[in-house]
Parts: structure tokens; C-alpha cells; sequence
């Protein structure tokens, strides 16, 4: 069985990993000249940066973590989060609800009142279903924890409003926190949320693009880098899948990139199909990588809500995550925005973003413009998957018709799923025990 990978980000290359472990032959088709889609790294003037974004290991998936962590072997470090939110001119821990000690005693009155009103509701069976993520986060947190923080920072990194998207998605997600812990966190008592991440770990060298070399190494001579897949044709049996000018002919083929890249090298694609991928919803990000002479503040990373802050999101310090990502006396910083095509932010220029970023940046306090070194940015198209109220229903059409054409979709922007890392390797290991 000749199998074709499309797309050499995780997903392919963990793909092509266990299937040829299992004695397939299988080449993984990469439009880039190197591997690992989101997860690639750049090294700049001797900082290494994540250029999909700022890339750490964690998961509550403990098979997953165990395949991730033997792969990398000794190029592992772990870290313990030190997270913080940038509230009102100063930096509270994260997650936010066990912070509200930290907050102003009206603030704090205010969101613990607002839990326990929401919670009281909730229980006394006042609430209906919530009919988007605005709702859902109304409902499960309260007014005001959503006012000051959940609803102003979803509405900046969706770069969609979080009353027109889909609350599905949250289901086993997020759970609502324990009324003790609110309480104990309005009081003082140090409590921690979002526990299966507050430990992580990072690559000791290379970046996170270390964990795509480490899965790719024993398959390295099946990826076939700079081979845009422009056309597929299914021949009886088989599959033709070409860049223009090289033709490469598989038993099977099995997708991993962009369903929206998907649609355009195939024929025949029913209207219906069509427009439910054109109608599905996706943004795209940013990452400006800062090098800095002298250190940085010693957080993992920080959620800036406030869209008057600054344009980025979030901050991470990949210094602190690994010393060798910047040189000898030096630390750096990541920063990420969120965008549309055509857009306000998608039309600045680099040199605009980048100034942007320095001078917000440095008016938060993380560093000051005389300490940068350099900078660079990557534009990456597709990054995060927004669920819209129309998703289930489009993502319904378009996986029934790849399932009833054979072509199997597994990957972020094939399944068009907001996966993780983990997530990702969790599919590509569902995806061959079903074959098996
Ligand atoms: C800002 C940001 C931060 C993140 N942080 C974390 C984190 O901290 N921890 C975590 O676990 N996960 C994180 N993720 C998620 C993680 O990046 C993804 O889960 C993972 O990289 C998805 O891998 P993939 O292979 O499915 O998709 P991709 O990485 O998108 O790979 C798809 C590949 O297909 C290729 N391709 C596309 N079209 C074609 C074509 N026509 N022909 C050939 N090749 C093609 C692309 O070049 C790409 O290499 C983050 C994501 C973002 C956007």
C-alpha cells in the first residue's frame, strides 16, 4: 500500500512516523522547504522563535505526552507556569478567577458576586442551554469575570465576536471552577486552575520545530519539501497527485492540509460543499519575535485583553521557556496578533506592526525600545479555527462528502478543529487504529 501524505506539518509527519512503523510505504507532500507547518522555528541573529505562534508541551492526554516526551528524550526541560493577565495597568496571575484577590476590593466584590449569582441560577435550573460562547462564558464564570476579562480577550484573539460563535466546543473543555476555589481566591488562599498545564515542558534546543525533526527523523527521506499539491485526480484504485510539474501516483491518499486548499485541487465538488467551505470561519496570526539585551520579566507568558494595550494577545518570554533560544546576556519575547485578510491590522506593514509592538510593549512595562536587538514576523494564514454559529452544520456537509469520496482529513485545518498539539497526535493515533 503506497500511501501520500499531503501536508508535512505535525500531523503529516507524525502520520508518516507510525504508519511506516507499521511497514507502509508512505511519502508526506510539503509545500514549504522544510517541515512542520505551525511548529517550525527560525533562528534570527541567535534567537530561535516559534514563527507560528508560542508553541509549549502539555496535555491531559497522558499516552500522547508519553509518545512526545520519548521522542525528544534529553532535549527536554519542564517548566512551572508563571502566567499573568495585564488587568488595569497591572500584571494578575492566571487564570484569571484565581486572581481576584488581586483585583481592587470592588472588582473583586464584583466578580465574586456575579459567580455566585450565575452559579445560583445555574443550580436552581434558571438557564436555558447557552446559545453561543458569549453566554456559555456569562454562565459558567459570571458577569464579571466575563466583563473584565473572558469577553474582551476572546473577542481580541478570535478576532470574532464571542456572541456569534458556536458554544459547542467548550463541552468537557473548560468546566465551570469550583465555588471554594472562587472563594479562596477572593479571600487570599493561593489556588491553581487549569492544572494540566502548570507544568510544561519546551525543547532544549531547536525550538518546538526540535519536536518535528524528532518525530520526522526515522521517515526524513519520505518528505518531499517545495511539492505544492495543486491536483488530485482518483483514478480507479488509486490517486494522481501532482504540483504542476511532477506527478506522484498512491494507493491512498490522506489529507492534512487546509480543506480550503483541499477543494481546489480536486474536480467535482458539489455546490453545497463548496460553499460550506467557503462560509467556514478561520483567522490567522502574527508572531513578532523581539530579542532583547538584558532579561525580560520572568513570566512564561501574559494575555493583554485590553485592545487599547496593544494589538498582540499574548507575550511569551521563549528565554524562559529555554536559555538557548536567545544568546549569552540577551532574552527575548514573542508576541501574537490576530487578524483577517483585509482587515485594519492585515494592511499594516511589517515595519508598522513591529514599531507597534515595541512601542506598546514597552509602554507595559516588559521592556524598553534601547534593549532590542532584533526583530522579525511571520504572517501565518491559517491559525486558529473560529466556531461560528453555521459550523456544525457546514463541517457536517464537508466531512460526509470526504467521507463518501474516501479521502480520509485528519489534521487542524483538515478537520477543521481547534486541536493541540496532543489533539493532533491523538488523531493521527485514532486515525490508524482504525484502520487497523
Ligand atoms: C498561535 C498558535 C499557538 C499555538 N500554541 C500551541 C501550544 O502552545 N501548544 C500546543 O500543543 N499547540 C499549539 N498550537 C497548535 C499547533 O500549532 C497545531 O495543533 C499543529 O501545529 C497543527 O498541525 P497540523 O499538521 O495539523 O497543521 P499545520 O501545522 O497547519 O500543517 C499543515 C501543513 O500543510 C502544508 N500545506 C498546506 N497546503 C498545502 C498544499 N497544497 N500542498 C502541500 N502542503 C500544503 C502547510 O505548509 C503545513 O506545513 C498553536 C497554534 C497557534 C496558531
Amino acid at each position: 500500500m503506497k500511501t501520500l501524505i499531503l501536508g508535512g506539518g505535525l500531523c503529516g509527519v507524525t502520520l508518516a512516523r507510525i504508519l511506516s512503523q507499521k511497514g507502509e510505504d508512505v511519502t508526506v507532500l510539503e509545500q514549504e522547504p522544510v517541515p512542520g507547518g505551525l511548529c517550525r522555528s527560525q533562528q534570527t541573529n541567535g534567537f530561535t522563535f516559534d514563527i507560528g505562534g508560542s508553541h509549549i508541551i502539555f496535555s491531559r492526554d497522558t499516552e500522547v505526552l508519553r509518545f512526545i516526551h520519548d521522542v525528544l528524550g534529553a532535549n527536554r526541560a519542564e517548566r512551572v507556569r508563571n502566567t499573568k493577565i495585564f488587568y488595569k495597568g497591572r500584571y494578575v496571575k492566571y487564570p484569571f478567577e484565581n486572581a481576584l484577590h488581586e483585583l481592587s476590593k470592588e472588582d473583586c466584590y464584583n466578580c465574586l458576586h456575579e459567580f455566585i449569582k450565575a452559579l445560583i441560577a445555574s443550580e436552581k435550573g434558571d438557564m436555558r442551554p447557552p446559545c453561543n460562547f458569549e453566554e456559555w462564558i456569562l454562565q459558567t464564570f459570571g458577569k464579571g469575570i466575563a466583563d473584565a476579562y473572558l469577553i474582551p480577550y476572546n473577542t481580541k484573539i478570535w478576532n470574532y465576536p464571542p456572541h456569534l460563535m458556536s458554544a459547542h466546543w467548550m463541552e468537557g473543555r473548560v468546566p465551570r471552577p469550583p465555588v471554594e476555589d472562587i472563594i479562596k481566591s477572593a479571600v487570599g488562599i493561593e489556588t491553581e486552575g487549569y492544572t494540566h498545564q502548570a507544568v510544561f515542558s519546551y525543547p532544549v534546543t531547536g525550538g518546538i520545530e526540535a519536536l518535528i525533526h524528532a518525530i520526522a527523523a526515522p521517515v526524513r527521506e519520505r518528505i518531499l519539501t517545495g511539492f505544492r499539491v495543486t491536483h488530485i485526480t482518483e483514478k480507479t484504485g488509486g490517486y494522481e497527485v501532482s504540483d504542476g510539474v511532477r506527478t506522484l501516483n498512491g494507493d491512498r491518499i490522506i489529507s492534512t492540509i487546509p480543506l480550503q486548499n483541499l477543494i481546489s485541487c480536486l474536480s467535482s465538488i458539489p455546490d453545497d460543499v463548496m460553499q460550506a467551505v467557503a462560509a467556514l470561519k478561520y483567522n490567522s496570526v502574527m508572531a513578532i519575535g523581539i530579542g532583547i539585551k538584558g532579561e525580560v520579566p520572568p513570566y512564561s507568558w501574559t494575555y493583554i485583553p485590553d485592545a487599547h494595550a496593544s494589538l498582540a494577545n499574548r507575550i511569551s518570554f521563549p528565554s524562559n521557556f529555554s536559555k538557548t533560544t536567545a544568546p549569552y546576556g540577551c532574552s527575548s519575547v514573542l508576541a501574537e496578533i490576530t487578524y483577517n485578510e483585509g482587515d485594519k491590522t492585515s494592511r499594516m506593514t511589517d515595519d508598522e506592526v513591529t514599531s507597534h509592538i515595541i512601542s506598546s510593549l514597552s509602554s507595559l512595562g516588559l521592556f524598553t525600545p534601547d534593549q532590542v536587538v532584533t526583530t522579525q514576523i511571520t504572517r501565518n494564514k491559517f491559525a486558529y479555527v473560529v466556531y461560528d454559529l453555521d459550523y456544525i452544520r457546514n463541517i457536517t456537509i464537508i466531512r460526509q462528502h470526504f467521507k463518501s469520496r474516501g479521502i480520509p482529513l485528519v489534521g487542524r485545518f483538515s478537520q477543521f478543529e481547534y486541536l493541540n498539539m496532543d489533539g493532533i497526535i491523538r488523531s493521527v493515533l485514532n486515525y490508524v487504529n482504525e484502520l487497523a
